[in-house]
């Protein structure tokens, strides 16, 4: 039984604008564009050419044995995404009402239990503040537990709203350097520690979460400020370490970019080990992989 569903990012309208942040290390990055995208995964295409056929752009082009697709000439309608038989070709996301949401959740309604429920998740749920909040209330008139996994980046005026509709956020903590978060993440961390902060003043009860990246912020000067902002919440349960992967890169090549995947960055056990010793020494629950 999976305790949370898992219910991305999509909402009933197009995404709007809104502040968004892009970790280097991203593996979601289909997730990341506020338009569609399509995701081409070369290894299950079988040469069938149904989709030049479906493409009016002629992006598609077969020569020497290869497929490629000219993104330049793409719009990303996702046609050809649609006639491909063996999903080598899809789009990054599909637009759902809160009432397809709500159908899927309900097909799963046996198997939640009295801990089970639905996560809103990304990319960033609270990219889309008011559809989120909607599906929240709806999810909890049916006595489902709710979760949040958010960056912790969006505009606070959110929050007094939300948390009472939120079992449990489960939050980004990615750098307590802030040079460092704005070279790696592109913005300030300050945002998301104040919000981070308010969201426990209002009583939202967190787990922190805090990527571990080899070369990058496994410090014990990082660990300290975990310890510290662990010691500031009131409501966080535990802290909880997630080694970095690299597995994300092969899902930004499937959308034409460069693979962000960097094995260097992958943590051994040891210095997994060292950060979780640290943190406890400091008096932090932890929950490390
Ligand atoms: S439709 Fe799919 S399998 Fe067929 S050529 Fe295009 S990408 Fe490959
Ligand atoms: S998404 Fe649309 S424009 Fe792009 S390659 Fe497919 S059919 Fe052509």
């Amino acid at each position: 039984m999976r305790p949370f569903a898992s219910c991305r990012k999509n909402g009933s309208a197009a995404r709007p604008p809104s502040a968004r942040l892009f970790a280097t290390w991203c593996h979601n990055p289909e997730t990341q564009a506020t338009k569609q995208e399509l995701l081409f995964y070369q290894k299950k295409c079988i040469g069938c050419r149904a989709c030049e056929s479906a493409c009016k752009t002629h992006a598609h082009r077969f020569e020497n044995g290869t497929h490629e697709i000219d993104r330049t000439l793409c719009n990303d309608c996702a046609a050809c995404a649609e006639v491909c038989c063996t999903k080598a070709l899809a789009p990054a996301y599909t637009n759902k009402t809160e009432a397809d949401i709500l159908k899927d959740v309900q097909k799963d309604f046996a198997f939640y239990g009295k801990t089970g429920g639905v996560t809103l998740s990304g990319g960033e749920p609270l990219m889309q503040p008011d559809e989120v909040l909607n599906l929240l209330k709806a999810l909890k008139s049916r006595k489902l537990n709710t979760a949040v996994e958010t960056c912790g980046f969006f505009r606070s005026g959110i929050l007094p709203r939300l948390v009472p509709f939120v079992d449990l956020f489960l939050w980004d903590f990615k750098d307590s350097d802030d040079e460092r978060h704005k070279k790696f993440v592109g913005v300030s961390n300050t945002p998301i520690i104040e919000n981070l902060l308010h969201a426990d003043r209002l009583g939202a009860n967190t787990v922190l979460r805090c990527i571990m990246i080899s070369g990058v912020n496994m410090q014990k000067k990082h660990y300290k400020e975990i310890a510290a902002l662990w010691h500031r919440l009131k409501h966080c349960r535990y802290v909880e370490l997630l080694p970095y992967h690299a597995y994300g890169g092969a899902k930004a090549v499937a959308l034409g970019r460069k693979d962000n995947g960097n094995i260097k960055m992958v943590p051994s056990k040891e210095e997994l080990s060292i950060a979780a010793d640290y943190l406890k020494a400091c008096g932090v629950k932890i929950k490390s992989e």
